[in-house]
């Protein structure tokens, strides 16, 4: 099933890319090996040259590796997928392999914190330069190009507050330009949006949370068109940073139940968001399914759903927010997302915790703010633990 069918998402889920071996295992084959051998002396000089298509060592490919590649690329609707060993990785990759020095980059100022630093800090260095601007505002965007830019880097919703970026406005600009649109797709999935629908050039995940969706293992992919995928393959083969075998195996499983539950995630979301809303000790939700978020409209046209985001401002600033997370015995105190457990995480004091209080203050994390990654455990569960601080604080 490696050609492209029109198979529904439902079906490329759980059938798309696999290949068997000559044994004829059902279910898709971990092959953990490092190398692979050749018939001959000639074939290996081949398959080195690139002549020959074919597996020479797992730096630059792996059958359980160009499975999930495969099934990640059918779902997002792309021709091509390149598997990376964190969604961090797929970043690099792709700036890496796409800029070079003296190249310039537009970037949301939302994006997740390491991808700000990746750019800002890293990525600097190499001589590509990053200009951040708003996630909500094109008019930003286009501002900000220079005749050197070559790259529209975004993410959407925002994290935590789920600020919703234009995608579709955005790519008209870039494209008008000449410019690549690169979307960090780690929030909706394929599932919720598919951004190379609406124009964009690459697709990159963090597979590490929703894809797997049970909180073990490390991944990331980008997905785009071959010409691109190819050179950000000639960075992996030669920089390295590849996924694992085993890490594709878990996530080729994971996406067989993507659908069924990012669906059940974003329903517990909008439930749990419209109890938030109502509650007297919540001064606002910022959840992008309810009608009150101001690009609501916005969302509903570029996603199938609300997601499974919910962020919220409790009365009270921080010691009313912790007094919710330390009541908390059922929602887990940690700042992961995607998992079928459901997170509760204060930004302020930790995922946001290391920039000063004025630019935490100017990018709308405020003391109060709560941010819960929601996941698949009865709602009113999840509203039982939530309430037993809520009701504590004045
Ligand atoms: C987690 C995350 C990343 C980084 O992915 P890793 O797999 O942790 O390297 C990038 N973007 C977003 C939106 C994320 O949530």
């Amino acid at each position: 099933m490696s050609e492209r069918p029109s198979y529904r998402p439902e079906t490329l889920a759980v059938r798309a890319g696999q290949e068997r071996s000559q044994f004829g295992e059902h279910s898709e084959a971990l092959y953990l090996t490092s190398s692979f051998v050749f018939e001959s002396a000639a074939q290996a000089a081949k398959r080195f040259s690139g002549e020959e298509e074919g597996n020479v060592y797992a730096r630059f490919s792996n059958p359980t590796v160009t499975m999930f590649e495969q099934r990640l690329a059918a779902l997002e609707g792309a021709e091509a997928c390149v598997a990376t060993a964190s969604g961090m990785a797929a970043i690099m990759a792709t700036v890496l392999a796409h800029l070079k020095q003296g190249d310039h980059i537009v970037a949301s100022r939302s994006l997740f914190g390491a991808t700000i630093n990746l750019f800002s800090q890293i990525i600097a260095r190499t001589g590509i330069a990053t200009t951040f601007v708003s996630h909500t505002d094109p008019a930003e965007w286009a501002a900000a190009i220079r005749p050197e830019t070559k790259l529209f880097f975004l993410e959407t919703p925002s994290n935590p507050l789920t600020e919703i970026a234009d995608i579709g406005a955005l790519t008209a600009i870039a494209h008008a330009k000449g410019i690549l649109v690169a979307v960090d797709n780690c929030f909706c999935t394929p599932i919720l949006q598919k951004p190379l629908d609406l124009g964009v050039d690459l697709v990159i995940h963090s597979a590490t949370k929703y894809i797997d969706g049970q909180g073990r293992v490390l991944g990331g992919a980008v997905c785009g068109r071959k010409q691109l995928t190819d050179e950000v393959f000639k960075f992996l083969r030669t920089a390295g940073p590849t996924l694992s075998a085993f890490n594709a195996w878990v996530l080729l499983k994971g996406l067989e139940t993507l659908k069924l539950r990012v669906e059940a995630q974003a329903a517990n979301s909008r439930q749990l968001a419209l109890w938030l809303e109502r509650h007297p000790k919540v001064a606002r939700v910022f959840y992008p399914g309810l009608p009150s978020h101001p690009q609501h409209e916005l969302a509903m046209r570029q996603q199938k759903s609300g997601g499974g985001i919910v962020a919220f401002e409790v009365h009270g600033g921080r010691d009313a927010a912790w007094t919710v997370v330390d009541h908390c015995q059922l929602l887990s105190i940690t700042a992961n997302l995607g998992d079928t457990k459901s997170m509760i995480t204060h930004p302020a004091s930790t995922t946001h915790g290391r920039i000063t209080p004025e630019a935490r203050a100017a990018a709308g994390i405020s003391e109060g703010l709560l941010r819960i990654a929601v996941g698949l455990e009865a709602v009113e569960d999840l509203q039982a633990d939530l309430e037993r601080g809520l009701a504590l604080i004045g």
